[in-house]
């Protein structure tokens, strides 16, 4: 027997199967969806390899399999060579994506010690590939080993010599270096060991709840597939609606997937579940995990202990078997669709596996993705509403600060004398405030106001922006530092200014306004490893802090029933994106936060400033009215051709030797001009994009309207294909389909 195998490699060439002799006495252990080890070319080292294939027969002098490390089903397989082609990557990379998590040896030894030393990378990845490129990092053992640890963060010293076997000596050089760092963990194997939550009941439904639990029912009885929308404002009792499905669907023996995003994956969410089902039948799968816990949960998975699946949005796919529902919560969040390799959407894998296991898929949120509306209201999703607060509480009223007005009224603070005059009334009343800047770092930007120059990343062509904790301009695209100018580089001149506003100016602001509050900030820079945005929040609730100032990160659904005021700093900040979603992102997010407040017994008010108080947006986000908001955008798209109505598809261009990249460009923008049909499809001539220059790396993209069907993906399939037969050695080239970011 001959055993079709795919080498796990990103390199385009190896994208095909190789032909492999199966050995005797693995024979009755191989199956489709074998991770083996095989030699391949003059490599030292076994390469893995995953088997797509059987056959009688090769056609060539074929070598050995070596060892079986793991196995995956054929359906899941099946799923990744899918992938490969609706995502436009090699097979090997979505196989990846299901096996277990982090290495195991060929006997599963794991380690055992209640405290140890992990290694994690101490460095962004992106600024380590970036380093690799420019040639910074030179040794191809440190190369692999960084590799290693981006995928499997949280090893041993041991486990990496057991797993890479390299030694000690080239760990101590990477920490030394700066790329490695050193944490103490514990080692929990289950992460949820040490919780004990009390059980609680289920709720009594409210009458709406009832409505939309019963209609899910159905279709979990009856074994059907049903897409749904569960579309209920903040604090509509959507959570209870999941916790007692999923209970309906362990008393039928199945199991459940529950997909959130990363940011909402606090132990306050999860004490939910416990509370309700008890840690033992629990699963959760992020990023925070180490390695060995991640394996653990990836293995209760697969052996069926674990029944209960809650995770983000690589979690969909967790070797369950068996599905009796699977939920995407806050399912408009933009991190369900990956923006690396494979590049993703976690809601149609999850509608693929809903299909096969015969269940219902339910989508929650309370301001849906414009897409999944649509096909709502073209009833090819099964609407789902709740109207009303579930413990009854107020929505929060909402006031819009024109803050042109607040100038002219001779007001220059960021904080408009509304804001000011209920910041005061919290503090007096001993409630708490969440300020929400759609912002980081202190300035955004640094402009000269003689001639218009403008500080950039030498590497991006990005504004750098100045972080006044340690008085430096750094660039938050690939990490580049400056120290500060005072005097303009382009004409000498010393009126150099800082523009915009960050969290951290807001802060210090709040505190020479109010010099007793106790503020907490939140924001990329504050949360880090060490102090997690959990931490942040757990302060806020806890340890008597008046006011919460962050950015993006408030937005996501925390409960804080003493909050109940949320000022929105500044709310055109996205309205401005060059992005045909700028509307959608901006109302999602006012939303959002204003869902934070009052969602206790206290009455909650929302003031959001703005220089654009006329604006359609602001308008339908102080009446809270996505409805009206819909309708509005749903016309815009269409007349504007933009999704739902089609796919944006970006090819995106990148390079170090701009020749290259041109010639490449334009060679696919001529193959696909050819044989895509003119009248389906709107294409766009290739062009520099809008951050024209990452990390040194020259940018291009190209523009394509229409619907991704199976025709134009075969184009583009082929397409790629031709572009790796150029031999391209400086470009690279990525079809993505509706991007997150247009950038
Ligand atoms: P959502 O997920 O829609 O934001 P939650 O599920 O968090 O809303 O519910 C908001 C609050 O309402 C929670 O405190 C929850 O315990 C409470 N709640 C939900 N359903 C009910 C119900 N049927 N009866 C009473 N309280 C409820
Ligand atoms: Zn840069
Ligand atoms: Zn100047």
């Amino acid at each position: 027997m001959i055993a079709e195998v795919i080498i796990n490699s990103t390199a385009k060439k190896l994208n095909r199967t190789f032909d492999y002799s199966i050995p005797n006495e693995l024979k009755d252990y191989i199956v489709i969806g074998s991770t083996v080890l095989v030699p391949f070319g003059n490599f030292k080292e076994l390469e893995e390899a995953y088997v797509v294939g059987f056959k009688e027969k090769s056609l060539y002098k074929t070598k050995e399999i070596v060892k079986i490390k793991d196995n995956l089903t054929n359906r899941q397989i099946e799923l990744a060579k899918w992938m490969a082609k609706r995502y436009f990557c090699n097979i090997s990379e979505c196989v990846k994506l299901m096996i277990s998590p982090g290495m195991r040896n060929a006997k599963g030894n794991t380690i055992q010690d209640k405290k140890i030393n992990a290694i994690y990378l101490n460095k962004d990845y992106e600024q380590i590939k970036f380093d690799i490129e420019t040639g910074i990092i030179k040794s191809e053992k440190h190369k692999k080993l960084l590799e290693f640890l981006n995928e499997n963060g949280g090893c041993t010293v041991s486990e990496i010599e057991m797993f890479t076997g390299f030694s000690r000596a080239i760990v101590n050089t990477l920490i030394k270096n700066g790329y490695l760092m050193v944490k103490e963990i514990k080692i929990e194997r289950n992460p949820l060991i040490n919780k004990n939550i009390e059980r609680d009941k289920k709720l009594k439904l409210t009458d709406e709840q009832q409505i939309a639990f019963s209609k899910v029912e159905q279709a979990i009885e009856s074994n059907r597939y049903e897409q749904f929308l569960l579309y209920g404002v903040t604090g509509a009792g959507k959570t209870e609606v999941y916790l007692q499905l999923i209970e309906k669907s362990l008393e039928k023996n199945k199991n459940s997937i529950v997909l959130v995003p990363e940011i909402s994956l606090t132990p306050q969410m999860i004490d939910r579940f416990i509370a309700r089902f008890g840690k033992e039948v629990i699963a959760v799968l992020h990023s925070k995990l180490s390695t060995g816990e991640k394996y653990d949960e990836w293995n209760n998975i697969k052996e069926g202990k674990a029944k209960i699946i809650i995770g983000a949005r690589s979690a969909i796919f967790a070797p369950v078997q068996n599905i009796g529902i699977i939920i995407i919560d806050e399912e408009h969040d933009p991190s369900y669709k990956s923006e690396m390799s494979p590049r993703y959407n976690a809601k149609e894998i999850a509608e693929i596996l809903a299909k096969e296991n015969k269940c219902p898929l339910i989508l929650g949120s309370a301001t849906p993705d414009i897409t999944t509306y649509y096909k709502a209201k073209q009833n090819k999703i099964t609407m789902l509403r709740l109207q009303k607060r579930a413990n009854n509480s107020k929505l929060p009223t909402v006031k819009i600060i024109d803050l042109k007005q607040e100038l002219i009224n001779g007001n220059k603070s960021m904080i408009s004398i509304d804001l000011y005059k209920s910041m005061l009334d919290n503090l007096t009343n001993k409630r708490q405030t969440i300020l929400f800047l759609n912002r980081r770092g202190f300035s955004t930007f640094i402009m000269c106001r003689e001639c218009g120059y403008t500080i950039k990343c030498k590497n991006c062509n990005i504004s750098m922006t100045y972080h006044s904790f340690d008085n430096k301009l750094k660039c938050h695209y690939c990490g580049y530092e400056e120290n500060v100018v005072k005097i303009c580089p382009k004409c000498k001149s010393s009126k150099i200014r800082y523009f915009g506003t960050g969290t951290q100016k807001l802060e210090e602001e709040v505190h020479k306004i109010f010099p007793t509050a106790k503020t907490i900030r939140m924001d990329v820079d504050t949360v880090t490893k060490k102090n997690s945005h959990e931490d942040i929040l757990n302060c806020f609730k806890n340890d008597g802090i008046d006011i919460l100032i962050g950015t993006q990160m408030v937005v996501k659904g925390h409960h804080f029933p003493n909050v109940t005021l949320v000022g929105v700093i500044a709310a055109d900040s996205s309205l401005n994106i060059d992005d045909y979603r700028a509307n959608e992102r901006t109302f999602q997010i006012l939303t959002q936060v204003a869902g934070r407040a009052g969602r206790g017994n206290l009455d909650g008010r929302v003031i959001i400033q703005t220089y654009n108080p006329e604006h359609f947006i602001l308008d339908y986000a102080k009446k809270q009215d996505y409805d009206l908001f819909y309708n509005t955008e749903i016309a815009l798209r269409k007349q504007l051709k933009y999704p739902p109505f089609c796919d944006i598809i970006i090819i995106n261009f990148d390079s170090i030797k701009e020749e290259e990249l041109k010639k490449t460009a334009d060679f696919v923008y001529k193959y696909i001009i050819k044989e895509l049909d003119g009248n389906e499809f709107k294409i766009f001539k290739p062009l520099p994009a809008p951050i024209d220059k990452i990390q040194n790396r020259i940018r291009w993209r190209m523009i394509i309207k229409g619907n991704m069907n199976e025709n134009a993906n075969s184009v583009f399939n082929k397409c790629l294909q031709d572009v790796y037969k150029l031999n391209l050695r400086f470009t690279r080239v990525a079809v993505n389909i509706n991007p997150n970011n247009m950038m």
